[in-house]
Formats: C-alpha cells, sequence, structure tokens
C-alpha cells in the first residue's frame, strides 16, 4: 500500500529528489505544497500470551484472513493515545477475552517487508478463551514445543524462549510447500 495523491492538497505524488540532513533522497513528494511521504514503519504490538492458568501454556493463533495453517502471535496496531504497554493488554484481551496481570518487553523487531516495527510483550493472562471474529482458531502449547519462525515475531518468541532456558526451534520456511 503507498500514497498516491496528497493527503493534504490532493495533488498526484511524484518521486522527486531533494536535499535532506542525510543527504539527498528521493522520496514520495506533493509538487504544489511542501508534503513528504516519508513512509516511516508503523509501530505493531505483538505479545507471547503465557496462561498461568493452563500449566504456563502458550497461546498461538491463527488469523481468519490467512490461508496457512500458521499460528503466530497476538498482534495489533498500536493506537493514539496509549502507551505500548496498555496498547499490547488492549489486542490480547480484545483478541483473545484473556485478563492481562503482567507485560514485560522482550525486545522491539525490525519486519520489514511490512514496513513495520514490532514492540514484543510477554504477556501473563488468565482467564475464559474468547476468540474475537478476527482469529480462526487458537492452539495451547508448552513452550518447549513451540517452533519458531525466521521473521519478526518469530525472532521475539525466540528470544523469550531463550531467557526461560529452552532452545528456540526453527521451522524451515523453505521446506514449506
Ligand atoms: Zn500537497
Amino acid at each position: 500500500m503507498t500514497f498516491r495523491f496528497c493527503p493534504l492538497c490532493a495533488t498526484t505524488l511524484a518521486p522527486v529528489e531533494q536535499a535532506e540532513d542525510g543527504g539527498l533522497k528521493t522520496r514520495l513528494r506533493c509538487t504544489a505544497c511542501d508534503f513528504t511521504h516519508w513512509n516511516n514503519p508503523t509501530p505493531v504490538l505483538a505479545a507471547v500470551v503465557e496462561c498461568v492458568d493452563r500449566g504456563g501454556r502458550l497461546l498461538l493463533a491463527r488469523n481468519a484472513a490467512w490461508t496457512s495453517r500458521m499460528f503466530a502471535l497476538i498482534t495489533g496496531f498500536m493506537e493514539a493515545g496509549e502507551t505500548p504497554q496498555e496498547g499490547v493488554a488492549r489486542e490480547v484481551t480484545e483478541e483473545t477475552g484473556l485478563t492481562v496481570d503482567t507485560v514485560s518487553l522482550i525486545g522491539v523487531y525490525d519486519f520489514q517487508r511490512m514496513n513495520q516495527v514490532i514492540i514484543a510483550y510477554h504477556a501473563r493472562t488468565h482467564g475464559e478463551i474468547v476468540l474475537s471474529p478476527e482469529l480462526a482458531e487458537y492452539k495451547l502449547f508448552p513452550p518447549q514445543d513451540v517452533r519458531c519462525w525466521p521473521a519478526g515475531t518469530g525472532y521475539a518468541l525466540a528470544d523469550w524462549l531463550r531467557a526461560q532456558g529452552h532452545q528456540p526451534q526453527f521451522i524451515d520456511m523453505a521446506r514449506r510447500p
């Protein structure tokens, strides 16, 4: 997804080279006003959801829009007017129905393919699981049984596993059909 028109004056945007602090840079700019489409990465919140009342198993979920059988972390966009900690707790509750007891930062990861920056938390949760319509199904895994994927949130999961004393196992994406 990219911008085609200036959001300020509706002129068609064009790639224009211009001097910036870092030197000459070509970006989509408006030729009528001073608007520049910076295309900064979007912050996405992600949670390794631990169900403390289910033996510490991890909840991974499959997005209803996905055709693959991948189960992944709970993720969502950060919203205006909330801290990342509030945002990740909100996403976990909205998407799973779980009550979030605590959140702690795992790390920050790039996901350049989607122009996102992932802020990943460990969320300790309890309660009844009620999935939002966005999610098709969930699975509960003992931490040592999960497989990580070699991209943004998968690296977050791997880092969390290592911190818990588990050796992360990665899915070989090249072998997936
Ligand atoms: Zn403009």
